[in-house]
């Protein structure tokens, strides 16, 4: 969905209705299915403050994926909200990687390329069904919320590990070979 910028950027606006919503298929998110219950909500605003264009959108979601610890089916709504600069894409090579800058091409940018992004960096990496689950008994694989097992269990540190930062230290281990 390509979004037309050209009003805003020649001042004969003040601000662009930028709302929609997409259908979003089921993601394999670092090993975990996530699947979207109801079509992505985008809302919000291309706009100018003095001088200078933000697109500034909340994303709402209702997921059902799997509780990291007892693997019971939990539905979830989030709300992402992101507010970044707009800025023409000559000033690409200007800018560092990690700010947070849309680049628009002949007054455009892709809205749905940009919600989809969005979406997938702020997506949950692990989701839980309660903050106090007790998960399941790695010894007799008893769900722990239901009965308590009299299993004695250390918790292993590597289970624990956030997969994004056991990539980054596969990737350490590769480097440095
Ligand atoms: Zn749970
Ligand atoms: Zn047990």
């Amino acid at each position: 969905m390509k979004l037309d910028l050209t009003t805003l950027l020649k001042n004969e606006t003040d601000m662009i209705d930028v709302s929609f919503e997409f259908e979003e298929a089921e993601i394999d998110y670092y090993g975990e299915i996530i699947k979207f219950k109801e079509p992505v909500k985008v809302l919000g605003f291309a706009k100018r403050i003095s001088d200078q264009f933000f697109l500034e959108v909340e994303i709402k979601v209702s997921i059902t994926t799997h509780c990291a610890r007892c693997l019971q089916e939990v539905s979830k709504s989030l709300s992402i909200k992101t507010f970044d600069e707009l800025l023409p894409v000559s000033k690409e090579k200007d800018i560092e990687q990690d700010e947070n800058v849309v680049f628009y091409d002949s007054h455009h940018i892709d809205l749905l390329e940009y919600s989809r992004e969005q979406l997938l960096i702020n997506l949950p990496y692990k989701t839980v069904c309660h903050e106090d689950c007790a998960g399941i008994c790695t010894h007799c694989g008893g769900n722990r919320n239901v009965e308590s097992c009299s299993c004695d269990i250390t918790v292993a540190g590597e289970d624990e590990l956030d997969p994004r930062l056991a990539q980054l230290r596969d990737w350490f281990q590769k480097a440095k070979e």
